[in-house]
């Protein structure tokens, strides 16, 4: 099981925001904002480099239900980010597919 699965299978505590039959959302455990919510789908893609037109579905709920929990936590008209990881490069620590949600300061651009 993946770090993200025990927090769905609440093996691991979790400050969870909503769940649906194919996505957990839950504020992120190191915030790097006064928001920082992931986005995390059940089924365990391993990074989006792996991830097939199959999950396709899933991808596009993702970002519908980042732009929904923007809207749940108040940062929908101020703006917010979304950021996916993917590999060694990328900045990926958790190898289970998830969307950073990060607002509530203005950002900076470029990333690190
Ligand atoms: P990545 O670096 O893979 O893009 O993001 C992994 C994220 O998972 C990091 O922002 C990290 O703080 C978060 N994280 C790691 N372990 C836990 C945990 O046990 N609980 C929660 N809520 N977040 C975690």
């Amino acid at each position: 099981m993946t770090l993200f699965q025990k927090i769905v299978a609440r093996e691991i505590p979790a400050k969870i925001i909503s769940e649906d039959e194919d996505v957990i959302v839950f504020h992120d455990i190191n915030p790097q904002a006064p928001i920082h919510v992931l986005l995390v789908p059940k089924k365990p893609i391993p990074r989006l480099a792996e991830a097939t037109a199959e999950d396709g579905i899933v991808l596009a709920k993702l970002l519908l239900k980042a732009q929904e929990t923007a809207k749940a936590l108040g940062i929908s008209q101020t703006g917010f980010r979304v950021v996916i990881n993917s590999g060694r490069n990328g900045g990926e620590t958790v190898p289970h597919l998830h969307v950073h949600l990060l607002g509530g300061r203005p950002l900076t651009w470029p990333p690190g």
